[in-house]
Formats: structure tokens, sequence, C-alpha cells
């Protein structure tokens, strides 16, 4: 029986959120989608959807259905995870979600926390911040989905609810869980359906999750859950586990690296294998055909594959990626991509690859499609946001990138080469 029920609005962020409880000592299961069946057995079970640029009906029936199964399953807590710059626009999805569970949930009042200091998101005085910069000004405001152009979050969540929105300022939560809690119930018995927290540091995290301890919802980033299983902890419920809580069955056989993403520390890490590894680099542009690509990586591979990675990438620099879009659109040469990159993963593994890192968002999701894969166990990080896990029911060992996590080493120190 689940202690946290999670539901996640994309895929990586649902990876991040468990990452986070692993190393708080909760064992973590993420599931690919609505439950159907049985949930596997973790302290926290996290319902990955790619709900966050949906339709809103569509968001908020199948978060409300994630929501029924955990609490179907015993659930003592729910939690709706978003990203950490707050992604959504003034339809949804996260105001129209958080209303639905609130509703289902019958609890009248949920905080709402982004805020992920190690990755420099911060909220202060309601208005988030990334690194110095307001988040109108992040580069947020250009996001071709969800442009961000107001960092005022009351201002922002207002305009997504027809409940209203109050917040518990810094100088509140410098004063600790207690001073939170009380602000948060004043909050409620005022009649506000949300209140934004402020949060600076990971302290200020920790007190906000101690004083959300008593309630049936909390909505927000990663970083917001970092004090849930304390409370777990305080009430009992769950061991003290250390290390143990990242186990994972035993890593062997040959590996490799498949690279989709075209962020800058996807590009470095690329550059760092050219040197260090077996690297293919597949040029695209020059032959954007899915069938000779994968057939060029597989005779590539052919007498490569072993414990040391061999690293395949799509890969390309901003010039070759807006050629490439200019010559196909940009949805087909996106896809065109990620199919290649997920026919390389099935072959490659039925060729008897059994360890796999995956770099870039779309394309884990792609690769994971791809491979059957049901639910993803969490083991130990290998950087920030990135840890190993154990994809049911195909037993690979499967590291899912988010493409501007991870140091420059990342696809060599992953395999521990
Ligand atoms: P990130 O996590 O860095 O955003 P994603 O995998 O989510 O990475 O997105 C990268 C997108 O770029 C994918 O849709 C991928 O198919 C596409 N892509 C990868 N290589 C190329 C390329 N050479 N030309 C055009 N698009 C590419």
């Amino acid at each position: 029986m689940p202690l946290l029920g999670c539901i996640a609005d994309d895929f990586t962020g649902a990876t991040d959120l468990a990452n986070t409880l692993v190393k708080g000592g909760m064992t973590a299961v993420q599931v690919i989608g609505v439950p159907r069946g049985p949930l596997p057995e973790a302290d926290a079970v996290i319902v990955a959807l790619k709900s966050r640029t949906a339709p809103v009906a569509e968001a908020v029936a199948e978060s409300l259905a994630a929501c029924d199964a955990l609490l179907a399953a015993g659930a003592r807590q729910i939690f709706f995870k978003y990203c950490s710059t707050f992604d959504s626009t003034d339809a949804g999805n996260i105001g129209p979600v958080a209303d639905a569970l609130v509703q289902r949930l019958g609890c009248g009042f949920a905080l709402a926390n982004p805020a992920f200091p190690t990755n420099g998101r911060t909220v202060f005085q309601g208005h988030l911040f990334v690194g110095s910069a307001l988040l109108n000004e992040s580069g947020m405001e250009n996001h071709p989905l969800t442009p961000m152009r107001d960092a005022n979050l009351v201002r922002v969540l207002s305009r997504q609810t027809d409940g209203t929105v109050g917040l518990v300022p810094f100088a509140v939560v410098e004063q600790g869980a207690a001073a939170i809690r009380r602000a948060m119930t004043g909050l409620k018995e005022s009649g506000r359906r949300y209140a934004i927290v402020d949060a600076l540091t990971d302290e200020h995290l920790l007190a906000i999750g101690e004083a959300a301890a008593p309630h049936a919802l909390i909505t927000g980033g990663s970083g917001v859950a970092m004090g849930l299983p304390a409370n777990f902890r305080a009430a009992g419920l769950l061991p003290e586990r250390g290390a143990a809580a990242s186990a994972l069955p035993p890593m062997q056989g040959p590996a490799a690296v498949l690279a989709g993403s075209c962020s800058r520390a996807t590009l470095g890490q690329i550059g760092y294998a050219r040197d260090h590894a077996h690297t293919l680099e597949l040029d695209v542009l020059a032959r954007p055909d899915a069938g000779a690509l994968l057939a060029q990586a597989l005779d590539w591979a052919a007498d490569k594959l072993g414990d040391h990675p061999v690293v395949i990438a799509a890969s390309a620099p901003p010039e070759k990626v807006a050629a490439l879009q200019a010559k196909l659109g940009r949805d087909a040469a996106g896809a065109l991509v990620e199919e290649t990159l997920a026919s390389i993963a099935e072959a490659l593994v039925a060729r008897g690859v059994r360890r796999l890192v995956v770099a870039g968002g779309e394309t884990s999701g792609a690769v994971v499609s791809r491979l059957g894969v049901a639910a993803l166990r969490i083991g130990p990080e290998i950087d920030p946001g990135v840890p190993w896990t154990y994809a049911e029911p195909t037993g690979l060992h499967l590291a899912l990138k988010s493409g501007n996590f991870g140091a420059r080493d990342f696809f060599l120190k992953a395999f521990g080469a």
C-alpha cells in the first residue's frame, strides 16, 4: 500500500520527483500512464502522465483517474507534481487539475510551491525566480507551448481557477513549520483555496513539507516533496532505510547511450564521449531516412557491444537542427529523430543491450513507449535529478536524462567507466 500517491504532469518530472523521494528513504516506482490493474509495491507510486499541455478536459480526466487508482490502493496523501517553472497557460493545466483534485479529495485547500533551490528556482513574495531572473525574463517567456509572461504566481494561478489564491510570505516561512501551518490554516478558514508559499532554501522546503503533513493534497515541484518522507517516518509508517530504498537488481550486460537532446549539456557530454567511448554521430540532415540511419547504427555497433558503452547520437547544434526543421517541418523533424532512436533502442535490446542511457525528455518518452515499459523502479542517483531505474517488465536498466541535466562525463560516469 503506497504512503504517498503522486500524479506528475510529464515524464522526466515524474522521475525527478521519484528520485527526491528515494533520496529521502522511500521506495518509489514510476508508473507510465493511468494505472490499469494492481499498483506495484512501493512507499511512493508516481503516475507519469503527459498532461502538461494536453487539452484541459483530458488532463483533468486522466489526473482524476490516476488519483482514484492511488486512493483505491490506499495512498494516504496525494501529490500533484508540475514543473519548477510552473509551466502552464491561462487555460491550465495546473489550476483546473488542482481544482478537480481538491474537489475529489474534499479538502478545500492545497499549497502550491514549485521552488527547487538546487536548480535556481526560488519563490519570494509569490514571485518565481530562475537564478537571478524573474520567471518572465528567464527565457521561459519564449517557451513554444507554455510561455510564462508573469512571474507573480498568485496572479498566474488565480487566472486558472475559480477559487482564490493567498500567499504565505517569506517572513512566515522563516519562522518554521508551526508558523507556516498556522498561516495556511488561516488562509483556508478565510476561504482561500490555494496558498503560494515562498521558499528560498531547502530548509524552507523541509519546513513547508512538515507543515503539510496533515494535508490530503500537496501541489508543487519535486523540491517541496523533500520534507514528506520525514512525516511518514515521524508517524511510524516508514522504516529507517537509508540507501536500501534505492536498491535495484544487479546491473550487468552490454551498455549503450542514445542521445536525441540538442541541449547544451548533452552536446557537451557527446563531445566528452568522442574522446572516451565508441561514439557514432548520425548525420540526420544528410540522410533524413529512418531505415538507413537504423541500418548504419546497427552495422557500426555490431562488433562494439559490451561492458564499455557505445554512444549513438542524433543530436546536432542549433543551425543543423534549424536546417532539418526547415526541410521537414518542426514536428516531422522531431518525430523522425525520435522514431529512429526508438528503433535503434529496440534493435540494440534485441542484440543483448541491458543497460541504456537515453538523453532527452521527448526522446526518452519515445524510447520507453517503444520498449513497452510499464513501470520504472527508481534506483541510485547518477547526477542531480537523474537516477538509474529498473524497467518492468523488460528487466532493463534505464537512465532517462532530461537534456540539460548531468555533468560532462555523465555518459561514462553512469556506467562507472
Ligand atoms: P531535451 O530534453 O533536451 O528537450 P528532447 O528529446 O525532449 O530533449 O527534445 C529534443 C528534440 O530534438 C526531439 O524531438 C528530437 O527528436 C529532436 N532532434 C534531435 N536531433 C535532431 C536533429 N539533428 N535535427 C532536428 N531535430 C532533432
